[in-house]
């Protein structure tokens, strides 16, 4: 069984503060001990179910957060960002039995998550077929186009939500809840045995069931939180200017949607 694990801090046990996130401010050291964590919980949870095979991929900001030092020697780490549209989860493709996803957060616009956005903070609004979308719609339809499962999300309980919404049938862990700039959390050690827990059993479960079916048809929409960026990304090609701040892209290719988010958001 090979497995693609990719991991985001902003939905990690007890985070709150973008202080927490920013590499190298003092208070990230902590937090990116405790993405660590959560990821050997959950190659450790990948190992018990009987995975051979773990790629796992820091994808957060830098894309160098977690502690190399204290993956264990069964893990092959992705660091740093290609430039591939499918960035979160680089060199994942057919080959690969499930995908999880540890840290992930709410989108931009929840108000779930003191830290939620997708995929940078200069979006207003990211709507895929007019409903809005995270981190978590656009790279579970990425590696779903590859017929690969998203079988466990970790995170904010505001992206379970979403989670449950796109397949019932998704383990989620949410270790922590937001109200308005505080968070209530369980303790980084709880989270993790809750991680390694779910992470076993999701994969002993049948994976195939958690498979999404991406959209034929694709209408992505971006607001921008300032006009300039609107202007500037109506140059991609297709791309719509569709209203205030607002650009569009049409298509029926998925692969499309990712490629433009690369480089309108
Ligand atoms: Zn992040």
């Amino acid at each position: 069984m090979k497995i693609y694990i990719s991991v985001d801090i902003e939905g990690v046990a007890g985070i709150t503060h973008w202080d927490e996130a920013e590499k190298n401010h003092p208070d990230w050291h902590e937090f990116r001990e405790i993405m660590t964590r959560e990821t050997i919980a959950a190659i450790d949870g990948a190992r018990a179910a009987g995975a051979t095979e773990i790629y796992v991929k820091d994808a957060h900001d830098s894309a160098r957060n977690l502690i190399t030092t204290m993956l264990p020697k069964e893990c092959n780490i992705i660091r740093g960002w290609s430039g591939h549209p499918y960035s979160m989860i680089q060199e994942l493709d057919q080959s690969f039995d499930a995908l999880i996803m540890i840290g992930w957060h709410s989108g931009v616009g929840s108000e779930e998550n003191s830290l939620a956005h997708t995929m940078n903070t200069r979006t207003h609004s990211v709507l895929l077929n007019g409903k809005p979308a995270s981190e978590f719609t656009l790279f579970s339809n990425a590696a779903a186009t590859f017929g690969v499962p998203t079988v466990l999300v970790s995170g904010d309980k505001g992206l379970m939500k979403e989670v449950k919404a796109a397949n019932a049938n998704i383990s989620y862990v949410s270790v922590k809840a937001g109200r308005g700039a505080s968070t209530i959390s369980m303790s980084p050690a709880a989270a993790q045995e809750a991680i390694m827990n779910g992470v076993e059993k999701s994969l002993l479960g049948d994976l195939k069931q958690c498979l999404i079916t991406p959209p034929t048809k694709c209408i992505l929409d971006v607001t921008y939180v300032t006009p300039d960026l609107a202007y500037e990304k109506s140059f991609y090609p297709g791309v719509k200017h569709v209203g205030n701040r607002t650009n569009r892209i049409e298509t029926d290719n998925f692969f499309d949607v990712m490629r433009a988010m690369r480089f309108i958001k």
